[in-house]
Formats: C-alpha cells, sequence, structure tokens
C-alpha cells in the first residue's frame, strides 16, 4: 500500500509530464558490497547521460586526451564535452553538479596525466569559431587602430593572418603558436617580446555556473605566460583585441620571417608542447638545458629536443610519467649546475 505522501507524488508526476523527476532513490546509489568492497556508481556517469539528451554537441566517455594534446598523451576523461554553442556550455555547467570542469583548448601548453582526468572536460574545439570584421577608427593620437572581436576557440595562428589581410599589426609575432585564442589569454602567451595582453582589450567570460561576465583590460591581472585574474574559474568565450593600422606587405614580410625562424629552431616535425619551462629573468631556460649538457637526454618516449632544449618531443609511445620524470630531472640538474630554478610553464592535469 502506498502512503498519501507517495501517492500525492505519483499524480503530481503523472500530470507535470517528463521533465519533472521523481526524488526516488537509485538503487545505484546506494553503495553495494561486491565481495567485500564497497562499489559506488560513478556520480559523473548519472550527469553526463543527462547531459547526452540535453546539448546539441557530443558527449564523450573514457575518452583519451592523448587526441586532444599536441604531445599525444593523456589518459582518459571520465567525460568529454564538446559543446556546439553557447547554451551547451551553459547547460553543462548549470547541470554539472559537484563534478569538477576541466577546459581544453587546442591542448598545446596542456600535459595530462596517465590517470586521465576525472570529472567533466569541456574542449572548445568545435564550437566559438567566429571572427568579426575589424571596426577602425582614428585614436585620440591620430593612429589609425582597429577593433577585432574573436571567439575564444579560434586559433591564434588564424587570427593573426586573418588581421594581417586587413594590415593589422600587433599579433603578427603570434602567428606560430598552435594554441586557441581563449587558451592563449589563460597563458598570456607572447613571442619576440610581444604579449597577447598588450592588444587585449576586454573578454567575454563565463563563469562555471553558466553566467556571462565583461572584464575590461584593466579589470584584469597579468602575469609573464599567465593571466592571473579572472581565468582560474571560468571559460574565454570571446576576446576583443585592438591592434594598430601597418602595411599588409611589411606584415606578411614578418610573418614569413617569424615562421620560417620556428621552422628553423623548433621541433615542429614531433609531438611537443612548446617551452615547457618559462624563462628566467633576463635568461633563457633553453641555453640553461642545454649548457646543463641535457640535449637528448631521454626517459622512456620522452627526450629533451637536440632543436631546442626547452622542448621535449614525444618520440613514440612517451606516457605523462616519462614526461613528468623528465621535467623533474632537467630542474634538478639545471639547479644543480647554475643555481637557477626553473618554473614550468605547461599545465598539467
Ligand atoms: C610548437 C609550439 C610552439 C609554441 N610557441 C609558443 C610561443 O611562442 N609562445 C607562447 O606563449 N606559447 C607557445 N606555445 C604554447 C601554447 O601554444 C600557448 O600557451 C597557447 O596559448 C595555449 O593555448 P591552448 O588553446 O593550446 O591551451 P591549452 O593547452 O588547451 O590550455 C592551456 C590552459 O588554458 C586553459 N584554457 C584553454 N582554453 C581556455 C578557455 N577558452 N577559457 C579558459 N581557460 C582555457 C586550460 O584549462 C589550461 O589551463 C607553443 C606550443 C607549441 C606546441
Amino acid at each position: 500500500m502506498l502512503s498519501g505522501h507517495w501517492k500525492q507524488k505519483l499524480i503530481r508526476y503523472a500530470h507535470t509530464g517528463t521533465d519533472y523527476k521523481l526524488p526516488m532513490r537509485n538503487s545505484l546509489d546506494l553503495p553495494r558490497t561486491i565481495l567485500g568492497r564497497k562499489i559506488t556508481q560513478r556520480k559523473n556517469m548519472n550527469l553526463s547521460f543527462s547531459f547526452q539528451n540535453k546539448i546539441k554537441g557530443e558527449v564523450l566517455y573514457d575518452e583519451m586526451m592523448s587526441k586532444y594534446t599536441s604531445m599525444r598523451i593523456g589518459g582518459p576523461a571520465d567525460i568529454f564535452i564538446l559543446p556546439a554553442n553557447l547554451r551547451d556550455l551553459q547547460i553543462v555547467l548549470k547541470n554539472r553538479g559537484s563534478s569538477p570542469v576541466w577546459i581544453i583548448g587546442e591542448g598545446t601548453n596542456t600535459l595530462v596525466r596517465d590517470q586521465g582526468i576525472r570529472g567533466i572536460v569541456i574542449s572548445l574545439k568545435n564550437c566559438f569559431k567566429l571572427i568579426k570584421r575589424p571596426v577602425f577608427y582614428k585614436s585620440l593620437d591620430g593612429k589609425d587602430k582597429a577593433v577585432i572581436q574573436v571567439d575564444g576557440g579560434v586559433k591564434l595562428s588564424y587570427l593573426a593572418k586573418f588581421t594581417a589581410r586587413y594590415g593589422l599589426k600587433g599579433i603578427e609575432n603570434f602567428v606560430g603558436i598552435p594554441g586557441s585564442v581563449g587558451g592563449s589569454i589563460v597563458m598570456n602567451a607572447g613571442a619576440e617580446g610581444a604579449e597577447i595582453s598588450h592588444v587585449l582589450r576586454s573578454i567575454k567570460f563565463m563563469t562555471l555556473d553558466g553566467e556571462i561576465k565583461t572584464y575590461s583590460k584593466n579589470e584584469m591581472a597579468f602575469a609573464y605566460r599567465k593571466t592571473t585574474f579572472p581565468v582560474n574559474d571560468g571559460i574565454v568565450i570571446e576576446a576583443e583585441l585592438e591592434l594598430e593600422k601597418g602595411r599588409i606587405v611589411d606584415i606578411h614580410r614578418e610573418i614569413d620571417k617569424y615562421l620560417t625562424r620556428r621552422g628553423s629552431t623548433q621541433p615542429l616535425n614531433m609531438p611537443n608542447s612548446g617551452s615547457i619551462f618559462k624563462n628566467p629573468p633576463g635568461k633563457k631556460a633553453g641555453s640553461l638545458i642545454e649548457s646543463a649538457g641535457l640535449k637528448g637526454f631521454r626517459i622512456g618516449g620522452a627526450s629533451v629536443s637536440i632543436k631546442h632544449a626547452n622542448f621535449i618531443v614525444n618520440k613514440g609511445g612517451a606516457s605523462a610519467d616519462d614526461v613528468v620524470r623528465l621535467i623533474k630531472h632537467i630542474k634538478d640538474v639545471v639547479e644543480e649546475k647554475s643555481g637557477v630554478k626553473l618554473e614550468q610553464e605547461i599545465v598539467v592535469i
């Protein structure tokens, strides 16, 4: 016999359609004991199942992160979501419960551990790809400038070539940086003495609760290869950059020069994550590693590049553990030989 309380609940359920969820306890929520071990269902799996029906984008389970990192390394993510649009992203964030969330752009500065990632990984590979046409104006000091609006999932290298076509300068030296605009803002990426924060005007940011906020550059905080506020707890979905007008031929000449230099100094034919260490003040991490005699030094499938000592390359079958051990070895040897403590640039998840 059902109690009056349960009868009422069932009647309400019958009248409210499918969206109303009966607060009945699923037997899988309860820990079960098999051969003396408590087995509790992974909460995340429950969550991901409902995402699959609610969003347009893709939801994958136990997806190998090695497919999404430039190092080609990384174990499985419990739930890997490729939102198709802003609404998808909001649905995921608003319904994630207590699951931790990780964001991945192009994965060119990230090392994912072999054990993979517990929780939800959101990849911006399939969305936020729009670049709006630049809006030109004359600044108070008489310079021809333009503001360009770009989505967080656009590749920085593509953006650099796009703005060059309009004769806009300021990011032409970022043409060889393979990350996304969002990832580059989080990392405050840069090259040839310039940083993306130098040309940033504002960002549109989604908090991990799915709310959208806008921050102007002066509300943000930047450091060398890191934006310290506000990017730790949200997603950069859009940015506005302010660029200066230049001569198209000069900009293209610079782009060719940068790409040629990178091709000859970086191991671009092998999986890598760019610079592993930040340059210590007044010094080059690569020179310190080279002077310590570590070029070519190898642990498992991970090796210090012969071409550029601040790069670790995956020679084939490298595990994240190989890379982590190699990083530690480099730090120890460089400190012992030169007294300099190297600081890691890549993000390890
Ligand atoms: C061959 C090579 C050359 C490189 N050269 C340079 C260089 O010259 N200068 C330089 O600075 N870097 C360089 N890099 C490193 C890398 O490309 C940059 O740091 C890039 O900005 C990272 O972007 P990403 O999308 O790949 O970020 P990811 O590696 O995907 O992520 C990096 C961090 O940003 C976060 N993140 C990513 N996207 C978002 C988002 N939309 N919102 C919030 N958080 C986000 C991630 O959670 C993570 O913490 C190089 C890398 C390679 C492989």
